[in-house]
């Protein structure tokens, strides 16, 4: 059957092109079918789509199914560490120098500890009585 037109198999049915058309597609491609709605369903863009990718960050390669790949450029680890990153600012204390974190959303720190605070008040009292006497 495979080397004959639809036309001829309709001859040889005594049935239209059309239904020969209908019942090949229906009894012989199911494979085929399965496989174009598998596509199609692939091909929707608002279904989530797989990536491959290389963080550019720590060269490790990373993949997802997500609804905008393009958005993800850096791996798990390091969008994780770039978020800590913009959260977190470093200062200076005022008495020891030491360098130390603090919290963006927070006001930026004047001293480490509340020991260099107090510290740095015996100081200052300190100096002002030396001026003084
Ligand atoms: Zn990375
Ligand atoms: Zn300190």
């Amino acid at each position: 059957m495979s080397g004959l037109t639809l036309q001829e198999i309709g001859n040889i049915e005594g049935i239209t092109r059309e239904r020969v058309r209908q019942i090949l597609h229906k009894e012989l491609s199911v494979e085929p079918y399965l496989e174009q709605i598998q596509l199609n369903r692939q091909n929707r863009p608002h279904k989530l789509t797989k990536f491959i990718k290389v963080c550019p960050k720590c060269g490790k390669i990373f993949s997802g199914r997500v609804k905008n790949p393009e958005k993800f450029t850096m791996c798990t680890e390091c969008r994780k560490i770039e978020r800590r990153a913009r959260r977190t600012a470093t200062f200076v204390c005022k008495n020891c120098g030491k360098v130390g974190t603090y919290k963006t959303y927070k006001k930026a720190p004047t001293f480490c500890s509340n020991q260099c605070k107090l510290d740095w008040l015996h100081k200052i009292v300190r100096r002002k009585s030396v001026s003084k006497g």
